[in-house]
């Protein structure tokens, strides 16, 4: 990627305009982001200075960074234009590239939401981006507010919480979603990992979308793509499964739904059920299954199992390492 596509500036003051904004062009009307495209101000900054940027009208960068994105080439050499009807193209490399503008409400300057990853064990596994906009949000919706306290604190990072777990994502998504209407950024975090991967957070994302407002990825540590990288099973093609049923016949009717499937397949476990669905795994998916188990990942035991399914469904009877920690099985 050119200098010229970098999304975020850590050394760019409060207030400070990006180059793009610098320029003279076509203003972004209020209230208009262009979804799913990257901004100059969509970074880490302090959260007013992008407000500020975007209500005095700052002119969007969007298709210069939309296009340079795709095709990695330096941003100056692409044309622009807004199409009559509002919706933001530009093309790079022959080739056009659109993208849809969302409005969230004449005169008014909605936050964005930041879903931030954050690391499956080892500390060090959370990303500069990541860091600063935690550091620069209004709020942190965290699934536990006392854990993701604790975790901010490592970075030296102190900004207010709120819970936002299974069982009050419907209000919270409500309440999130007011504050983004009124100008807040919130980032949502989750206990580890990828939020909304296997994990809270779908109801707030989508209630935003809903609601026009910009959402920004901020990406990181997640267990399934960090067990599939080093299971050393075909990854051309695979189907995340999450969590099985944790009662036994519904499980494994499940696993008997799977038992065809050609793709490698990536499974959440809890340590106390690891033994029995690896049983179930050999009877429905056949004992000669190609099987990882990834246990305690970025961890000081990280430990990677690999065998048949009958092999490792043995060695979890016996061996009660196995079953303990948090692990993902990988099965081709
Ligand atoms: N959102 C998380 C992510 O991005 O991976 C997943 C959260 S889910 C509630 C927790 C499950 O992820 C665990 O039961 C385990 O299956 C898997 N997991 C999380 N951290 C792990 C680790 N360090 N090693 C192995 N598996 C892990």
């Amino acid at each position: 990627m050119s200098a010229g596509c970098r999304l975020f500036h850590p050394r760019r003051r409060q207030g400070q305009r990006t180059r793009q904004g610098d320029r003279q062009g076509h203003p972004r009307s209020p209230g208009q982001v262009a979804e799913g495209t990257p901004d100059r101000l969509s970074g880490p900054r302090g959260a007013r200075s992008a407000a500020t940027a975007r209500r005095s009208g700052g002119r969007s960068s969007w298709q210069r960074d939309l296009a340079c994105l795709s095709a990695g080439m330096d941003d100056r050499r692409i044309p622009r234009r807004r199409t009559p009807r509002g919706a933001l193209q530009g093309t790079a490399g022959g080739r056009t590239i659109r993208a849809r503008s969302t409005s969230v409400g004449v005169g008014q300057m909605a936050g964005i939401l930041y879903v931030v990853a954050t690391p499956i064990g080892n500390l060090a596994d959370i990303t500069e981006r990541a860091r600063q906009v935690l550091a620069s949000v209004a709020v942190v919706a965290a699934e536990d507010t006392r854990h993701t306290g604790q975790l901010l604190a490592q970075y030296g990072i102190s900004v207010p919480l709120l819970a936002l777990h299974e069982h009050n994502e419907v209000d919270r998504a409500d309440t999130l979603r007011r504050r983004l209407q009124g100008g807040d950024d919130v980032a949502l975090v989750s206990d580890a990992g990828t939020p909304l991967i296997s994990d809270p957070g779908y109801r707030l994302v989508s209630a935003a979308v809903g609601e026009g407002i910009r959402i920004v990825p901020i990406p990181g540590a997640c267990a399934a793509i960090t067990a599939l990288s080093a299971a050393g099973l075909p990854t051309d093609r695979f189907v995340f499964e999450g969590f099985l049923p944790h009662k036994g016949a519904a499980r494994r009717t499940r696993l008997e739904e799977l038992a065809a499937e050609t793709r490698t397949l990536v499974f959440y476990e809890s340590p106390h059920r690891l033994a029995e669905t690896l049983q179930d795994l050999a009877t429905k998916f056949g004992a000669d299954r190609s099987t990882v188990i990834a246990r305690e990942l970025t961890k000081v035991h990280e430990s990677l199992y690999r065998g048949t399914a009958a092999q490792l469904a043995a060695l979890a009877t016996v061996d009660a390492n196995l079953s303990r920690g948090e692990c993902v099985i990988v099965v081709a």
